[in-house]
């Protein structure tokens, strides 16, 4: 990625304020609980209703939202890492949608970039694929319930999907 890309991206980032992440509560897995808790993350952070997620504010934020930056960025869970791509489970095939540059403005700039594409789209299998390994079926068929309807579908992946590298 060249210099220039990674500042149109920081600016569409900085216009837009970080606005991707509402709404959006991530789904977290016991595995990314315990890591998060580990590294002192508040169990009062959390809700549950049918999966576990981390709560949203009455302004749609995420808790973890502040000032239009993620705060803590280094151990976001697996679907803040796959953005701008989401997924659905239908059997055991991960099905892998990419938003709307409608809702998420970097979209845009990412099809600009197939390298830059490729590079995202690479670690968003990884990310989801680790979650998905780490739930259960019940929070599954929970979690993907929800509607996501600025969305169109990208690829396929096999639930049992894997890549060298197993860290999210
Ligand atoms: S954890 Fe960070 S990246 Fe994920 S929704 Fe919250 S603020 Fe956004």
């Amino acid at each position: 990625m060249t210099q220039d890309w990674l500042i149109r991206t920081e600016t569409i980032c900085m216009q837009c304020g970080g606005h991707c992440c509402d709404e959006a509560p991530p789904p977290i897995s016991e595995h990314c609980y315990q890591q998060l808790v580990a590294e002192g993350v508040p169990e009062d952070s959390f809700e549950q209703k049918g999966y576990r997620f981390l709560k949203t504010r009455g302004d749609g934020t995420c808790v973890f939202w502040n000032g239009g930056k993620c705060s803590i960025y280094s151990i976001k869970p697996e679907t803040c890492r796959a953005g701008p791509f989401t997924f659905d489970l239908k059997g055991d095939v991960i099905e892998i949608f990419l938003k709307f540059e409608t809702i998420y403005p970097i979209v845009g700039l990412l099809k600009e970039v197939p390298a830059a594409y490729e590079q995202q789209f690479t670690l968003a299998k990884k990310s989801i694929s680790h979650l998905v390994a780490n739930l259960t079926d019940e929070e599954l068929s929970a979690i993907c319930r929800t509607e996501e309807p600025e969305t169109e579908k990208v690829a396929e992946i096999p639930r049992e999907y894997r890549t060298h590298d197993h860290r999210h």
